[in-house]
């Protein structure tokens, strides 16, 4: 069972906004999270360790949610909200709580613009909200073109069942996944794919590339943004020690690369990320397919 708690604050600023996911505010209305990732970046860096046994629901999320959108639209400091940056916004206890729907009330009312970021097929519940959203939103002057106040972003480390059902066990499979992006873009939402990460010798060899981008295309999606991997920490918790385990067991030949990588650097090497980044952009070409947000709505609109 999750644990209940009260919090502070829970709509965080940014000082700028990002330049990927063009987010001002982050909100999570959940701490930790049920999917269990073995790659999660939260796991063993500085937001938390035990995933699914340091779940909880921030019980006061939405009165306080209502107060500090309140007090930001007073000062037109309007902005997308990233819902959410450090749990998925659709776990399976969101049946029960409904946090995330109410946030959305909230966040219509205040009429702020929304970026959702999931892995989970339960986002359709909410498609009415978020088609009001796209129409009420007051967007922020550096983003006034877009003319769009919701953008969805699935999020996937790759397109096949079988390889996320060993790293992302919790998680909706990437086919009911998919299911649901098609929904998504018939639906007329600005919708796209956050390929992050892609697990390197994995999702990433040239006919999984294919196979994912050749997927999304079909899909009709409007953005791609790959990116690689990282992992943290030596501690049984924590993702580099989940995923070498799970190399140890499904891929052993990718044990010994993966940690020679992982011993001097959370992040893969300089070669490895400029190839990648290099290829990514050249897959999106030749699949016509835009690698940023604000290209995908400016065309879109
Ligand atoms: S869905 Fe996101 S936040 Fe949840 S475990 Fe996976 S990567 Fe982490």
């Amino acid at each position: 069972m999750p644990q209940e708690i009260k919090v502070k604050s829970v709509l965080n600023k940014a000082k700028k906004i990002d330049s990927w996911f063009l987010d001002s505010y982050t909100f999570n209305p959940y701490s930790s999270c049920s999917f269990n990732c073995l790659y999660c970046y939260i796991r063993g860096s500085k937001y938390g360790t035990n995933l699914e046994t340091s779940l909880s629901v921030k019980i006061n999320a939405i009165e306080l949610l209502d107060m500090q959108l309140a007090n930001r639209a007073k000062k037109n400091q309007y902005g997308f909200i990233v819902v959410s940056s450090a749990t998925d916004p659709y776990l399976q206890i969101e049946k029960k709580y409904e946090l995330t729907r109410k946030a959305l009330e909230v966040i219509l009312k205040h009429k702020f613009p929304v970026h959702i970021i999931t892995k989970s097929d339960l986002i359709e519940r909410d498609f009415d909200l978020l088609a009001q959203i796209d129409k009420a939103a007051i967007l922020p002057p550096e983003l006034k073109d877009m003319k769009r106040g919701t953008i969805i972003s699935f999020s996937f480390s790759t397109v096949s069942d079988h390889i996320a059902g060993i790293f992302e066990p919790g998680a909706t499979s990437p086919s009911k996944r998919l299911e649901v992006v098609k929904k998504t873009v018939s639906y007329g939402f600005l919708t796209g794919i956050s390929l992050m990460p892609l697990l390197p010798y994995i999702s990433d060899t040239t006919e999984q590339l294919h196979q994912t981008f050749s997927t999304l295309k079909k899909c009709r999606v409007d953005y791609v943004l790959p990116a690689t991997i990282t992992l943290f920490g030596n501690e049984r918790a924590d993702s580099k020690t989940l995923m070498i385990n799970a190399l140890q067991k499904y891929y052993p030949h990718l044990v010994e690369k993966y940690v020679r990588f992982f011993s001097a650097s959370s992040n893969m090497p300089g070669y490895y990320q400029r190839a990648f980044y290099k290829k990514m952009q050249e897959l999106c070409d030749e699949y016509g397919l835009k690698s940023s947000i604000k290209t995908a709505a400016l065309k879109k609109s």
